[in-house]
């Protein structure tokens, strides 16, 4: 089948509609916050992060007050988190080289996948959270949604994600990646979607296929 241009005015005038102020749902004060928010959230849902961090950012707001706390204490703070081990000792490492750099969160994605742990795609959380950065971080469930709305045809998120930085016109894509995460996070579920009065039934691919 020949892939169509999708409707992107339909797709993001219904998204915006759902998700009129949509914004991240990672609880944070100080820019150093969110970023270690946003590194302690890989494989993580939003919601154990900030159960974790709603008691760690009473005494931790910038990267100086990590470094000021017992290694091991820190640990056992974000015991409930995936991977805490791993996410510490990066955290670590990241706010002695922000204390070395007068706390500065890097504004581009190059200066920020420097900092230990930090992928492509957390960098571009950061950059969009932060800096609104017109940039669309992919996780899988991004790149479920944009290949059931046909805007690619990929396998991997990967692959997703290097055609959404030329597929989506930039006049979408301050808000495309919110949007799009409260969608997958709320309707378009990898099961079970809620498609019964989803508008963009016509340009679905899986609900013509499996409604
Ligand atoms: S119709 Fe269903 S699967 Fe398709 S975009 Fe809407 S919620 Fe998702």
């Amino acid at each position: 089948m020949k892939k169509k241009k999708p409707d992107y005015w339909l797709i993001f005038s219904y998204l915006e509609e759902l998700f009129p102020n949509a914004d991240t749902e990672l609880h944070f004060q100080t820019p150093f916050q969110l970023l270690v928010a946003v590194i302690l959230s890989a494989q993580t849902t939003d919601k154990q992060v900030n159960k974790v961090t709603d008691k760690l950012y009473k005494t931790i707001k910038q990267p100086e007050d990590i470094l000021k706390m017992w290694h091991k204490k820190f640990e056992e703070s974000i015991k409930s988190i995936w991977l805490y081990k791993w996410k510490a000792k990066h955290i670590y490492e990241t706010s002695k080289i922000l204390v070395e750099n007068w706390w500065k969160i890097p504004n581009t994605e190059k200066e920020l996948i420097k900092l230990p742990w930090v992928g492509e795609k957390t960098a571009k959380v950061v950059l969009y959270v932060l800096y609104k950065a017109p940039v669309i971080a992919v996780d899988t469930h991004v790149h479920r949604i944009c290949n059931r709305l046909w805007i690619v045809k990929t396998k991997t998120a990967l692959q997703t994600s290097k055609l959404l930085e030329t597929e989506i016109p930039n006049q979408y894509r301050t808000i495309a990646h919110h949007c799009m995460i409260l969608f997958w996070r709320y309707y378009c579920t990898a099961r079970n979607p809620k498609c019964e009065n989803c508008k963009l039934q016509n340009n679905c691919l899986y609900f013509k296929k499996n409604k």
